[in-house]
């Protein structure tokens, strides 16, 4: 089964990839835990150029391009083959992120979603849980945690977290029983077991 978790920055999707890998190996599966953009060798390079520059390094059509060749390797060389083989693949974004990082500006979703189908033919997650947290907490968190994530947060003003926040929301609106809102506040080991449930149906 392939998951993958998002939501904006603070919500804890690494946290609970990790927690949600272990509860599954806990039940005799065998669990690869991955991310985006990276994931593959090739993709880990492309990651590097997105992630390093100015941050108008890239205009936004060159930028959602790379995402979508990165995460074309990621699927041909890690994912794929570890479904093949029957393991579980967890990711840390995945194409809901561009939906909406890439996809809200100068491309649409329509545009996302065609960049995906030519990469990839529009290879998708089993499910996806939108991690959610109320506003201003994730600002909280990142604060309580490490001073660059708050300034990389703090960097973007609310109205942007708000754009994000309601295209992963309408997206889970389109696809119910691909997609769950997970609440992400409170106590992590209650999140972890909030996503444990929401997987259930896919369980052995
Ligand atoms: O995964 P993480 O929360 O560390 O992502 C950091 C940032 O990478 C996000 O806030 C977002 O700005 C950016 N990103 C993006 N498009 C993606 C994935 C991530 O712009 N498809």
């Amino acid at each position: 089964r392939f998951i993958t978790l998002e939501g904006g920055e603070g919500a804890g999707k690494s946290t609970q990839l990790r927690a949600l890998a272990i509860a599954l190996r806990a039940r005799g599966l065998e669990v690869v835990e991955t991310r985006e953009p990276g994931g593959s060798d090739g993709a880990e390079a492309i990651r590097s150029l997105l992630l390093t520059g100015a941050a108008d390094r890239w205009n936004p059509r060159a930028e959602a391009l790379l995402f979508a060749a990165a995460r074309s390797d990621h699927i041909e060389k890690t994912i794929a083959p570890a479904l093949e083989r029957g393991a579980w693949v967890l990711s840390d974004r995945f194409l809901d992120s561009s939906r909406a990082y890439q996809g809200m500006g100068d491309l649409s979703d329509a545009d996302i979603l065609t960049l995906h189908r030519i990469g990839s033919d529009d290879f998708a997650p089993d499910r996806t849980f939108f991690l959610n947290l109320p506003n201003g907490e994730a600002e909280r968190r990142a604060h309580a945690r490490d001073g660059d994530a708050a300034d990389r947060i703090g960097a973007r003003d609310p109205a942007f977290h708000q754009t994000v926040a309601d295209c992963f929301a309408r997206i889970a609106a389109q696809e119910p029983d691909r997609v769950r809102r997970i609440d992400a506040s409170g106590d992590r080991s209650h999140v972890t077991q909030r996503l444990m449930e929401a997987l259930e149906d896919l369980l052995p």
